[in-house]
């Protein structure tokens, strides 16, 4: 037999096929050893044949063959066909992506133990030999046990002479480092609402690839998707369940483990090493049937796939920061295709791209129009935050968010605070000369974390001592701009002392369960008021909570991008969703100083199609997306020099194919990134906006050719941050 294999480097010099011989049966799809220009390295069976297009002298056998069965399915080798050619990226790399990252570093391996089970023989002991007499007898009523415990309790000598007697047989068992805690018991269906129903129902006779859920916040959408799963596997199928980030879904997971058991596996950055290694083998051996995770589970060694599922799709998570930067969404369609199942999108706030599709027909369209129980969606008040500085109040809190606070605390009921800036203050200022304290490795300003007592770089983790005096000017009056998530806190407790405050950001949510803890200590009312960044404004079901309060619903609004509509109304509607979800009637606070914006009163009246409107014909007029395509080619070096022959060289290219397709080209420019240094390194870009998508293989290929040791050069298609 020959294998044709990839090997494990990524350079595009040796990205292609080379042929080795194996034994017969090797399948393909495994991970091999083989020799390689005078060294061994690592490598894939992509393929197999009986014979050779070389002479068999010159074809050199395969070296080793890892574990079995092998780790790539067979739909891997058209993926990484396809997403290597669609993002220009060597197919090592795009066949790493189908592995969990432990297992190429060889770093954790599938743990075993010893078992002992009766062999059934007769034995008979001389008198000295009591313990061998004991750990027989306990063995023969046992019928099976570990060795280890064996050995501590009989003695490993003992032990060791039964086994070599031929009294017990010694195994080798695999066992799984499974993720515990998720799960208490288990859970039946719910009985389905008519609305779920006809949900489910519709999805099942649309033959369409992509079903559009579009469902208000609360409207049992989780219960829809647990169905459609259920109904895959009745059908002997798998399926996939994406959400944005795991670690901040507790409940949803815990809700997943306790309909579905063992059939589910959980791959989140939250596990161990060994527990995702070990979650990873169940679907591939195909002991668990359910892949959950965030955007990377999309790449879940599961075959016979007969559901893909994505929730909050329309979330920026989707897509990936590092090469290849795909899209979840069009990965996830291309499997759907390659296994002839649906691809179920879901959310409150569909992504604009989205729901277009489903308005031109290519994708169907489900709606769901109103709550669980028919409970209605919180009432959002805005307040004027214009007005409340005239009138003299300077404190991050309306006078009516600070009323409605005392009331929801008066009742016994639970609030959260929404602002997305972490830290105490956003910036230091100087009084005196104007100057804003800046990180040394990026072009940012710093935010003062008051309980460090330091200022902290957001984008590099840098931290800084305060320093007493402006560096600049020497003026002794620094001023604290911009309000975070520290400063919200110490004002509430000053304000409200007897309540007790929760706090989750980033700074607060580090090591392996730190998110859920505080969500836990959040559910079970251990806390009265949750102040947060957006992380507390994904899907939580927090039953008590009858208060909102959203303290900078503009900020997102001012982002220069043609995104900061949508994503303003994505994040007020998510955020107002978390209230009044059981029980009582919702309230929302949501402060701004833009009352009069037109994305925010379709928000305030949860009027999603008018929002959709709106926004589609200002786009269409000033023609973004998905009238147009952003690409962005991005360049960064540690030194101006690389970077700047590098952006020429991408900004020539790209002139030159404006030359051949002038109709292609809505606008292109070079310029400096608005950030114009990340940690360290200097970043540029050349920015274009095209008609469509026709030119990309020639873009993709034009950073290719200016990537160097020096510039890293990298295509970003309507990227989710422009900075
Ligand atoms: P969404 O994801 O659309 O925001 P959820 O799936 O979180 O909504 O559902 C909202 C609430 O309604 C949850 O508490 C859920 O347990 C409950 N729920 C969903 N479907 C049903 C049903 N058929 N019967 C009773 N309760 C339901
Ligand atoms: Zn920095």
């Amino acid at each position: 037999m020959y294998a044709q294999v990839i090997v494990d480097i990524a350079h595009s010099q040796v990205d292609r096929i080379f042929e080795y011989s194996c034994e017969d049966g090797t399948p393909a799809g495994s991970r091999v050893k083989v020799p390689f220009g005078g060294r061994t390295v690592d490598g894939f069976i992509v393929g197999l044949s009986r014979t050779s297009a070389y002479p068999a002298e010159k074809v050199k056998p395969v070296s080793f063959v890892y574990e079995e069965p092998p780790a790539l399915v067979p739909e891997c080798f058209s993926l990484m066909s396809e997403l290597s050619e669609r993002y220009r990226v060597p197919k090592a790399v795009c066949l790493r992506l189908f592995l969990p990252s432990e297992m190429r570093s060889g770093k954790v391996r599938e743990l075993y133990k010893k078992v002992l089970k009766f062999s059934g023989a007769a034995l008979s002991f001389s008198g000295s030999a009591k313990k061998q007499r004991q750990f027989y007898d306990f063995l023969r009523e046992a019928g099976q046990a570990e060795y280890t415990p064996c050995c501590e309790k009989f003695g490993r000598g003992a032990v060791n002479a039964v086994v070599e007697k031929g009294g017990a047989l010694m195994e080798r068992v695999r066992i799984n480092r499974s993720p515990s805690g998720f799960a208490d018991g288990e859970e039946a269906g719910k009985v389905l609402t008519p609305a779920q129903s006809a949900a489910l129902d519709g999805i099942e006779r649309d033959s369409r690839t992509v079903q559009l859920v579009h469902g208000v916040t609360g409207s049992g959408k989780t219960e829809i998707y647990l169905n459609v799963i259920s109904r895959a596997l009745q059908r002997g199928k798998t399926a996939i369940f994406l959400v944005p980030e795991i670690s901040l879904t507790p409940q949803m997971f815990s809700q997943l483990k306790r309909r579905f058991g063992e059939r589910a596996a959980i791959l989140h950055s939250g596990l161990s090493a060994g527990e995702r290694f070990d979650e990873w083998w169940r679907l591939r051996t195909g002991e668990a049937k359910i892949a959950i995770g965030a955007r990377s589970a999309i790449f879940s060694p599961l075959e016979n796939i007969g559901a893909i599922i994505i929730d909050e799709e329309h979330d920026g998570s989707y897509f990936s920061e590092s090469a290849p930067r795909y899209s979840t969404l069009e990965v996830a369609r291309l499997r759907a295709e390659h296994n002839g199942c649906k691809l179920i999108l879901g959310s409150a706030t569909p992504s604009v791209e989205s729901y277009s599709a489903a308005v031109e027909g290519r994708y169907n369209l489900i709606t769901l129009k109103e709550r669980i129980n028919g409970k209605p969606l919180p009432h959002i008040t805005i307040a004027d935050m214009r007005k409340e500085v005239k009138r003299g109040n300077n404190t991050a809190f309306s006078s009516a968010l600070r009323e409605q606070l005392k009331d929801t605390l008066e009742s016994g009921n639970q609030a959260i605070i929404f602002l997305n800036r972490r830290g105490y203050s956003r910036t230091v200022i100087c009084q005196d000369c104007g100057y804003a304290l800046k990180c040394e490795n990026c072009d940012v300003a710093l935010a003062y974390h008051s309980e460090e007592n330091c200022l902290k770089c957001h984008y590099c983790g840098a931290r800084y001592r305060m320093p007493r005096a402006c560096p600049e000017c020497g003026g002794l009056h620094l001023r604290y701009g911009g309000t975070g998530t520290q400063r919200v806190v110490a004002d509430l407790k000053h304000d409200f002392p007897s309540a007790r405050i929760l706090r989750m950001d980033n700074d607060t949510t580090s090591g392996k369960e730190g998110h859920y803890k505080i969500l836990r200590q959040f559910a079970e009312r251990q806390a009265d008021i949750l102040v947060g960044t957006q992380m507390i404004a994904k899907g939580h079901d927090f039953p008590a909570v009858t208060l909102v309060g959203i303290l900078d619903a503009d900020m997102s609004l001012h982002f220069s991008d043609y995104r900061a509509g949508e994503r303003t109304f994505q994040l007020i509607t998510q955020v107002a969703g978390r209230s009044g979800r059981a029980g009582e009637a919702g309230q929302v606070v949501l402060q701004t100083y833009s009352p009069e914006n037109a994305v925010l009163r379709y928000a305030v009246n949860y009027d999603y199609e008018g929002f959709f409107k709106n926004e589609v014909a200002l786009r269409k007029a000033t023609r973004f997306p998905p009238f147009s395509l952003i690409c962005r080619v991005m360049v960064t070096a540690e030194e101006d020099g690389p970077a700047l022959e590098a952006l020429r060289g991408v900004y020539f290219g790209a002139e030159e194919l404006r030359q051949r397709h002038p109709e292609e080209f809505i606008f292109l420019n070079k310029m400096h990134s608005p950030i114009k240094k990340i940690q360290g390194r200097v970043r540029y870009q050349v920015l274009m906006r095209l008609e469509d998508g026709g030119l990309l293989p020639e873009i993709y290929a034009l950073a290719v050719k200016f990537s160097s040791q020096k510039a890293l050069v990298y295509v970003e298609e309507n990227p989710v941050n422009l900075s």
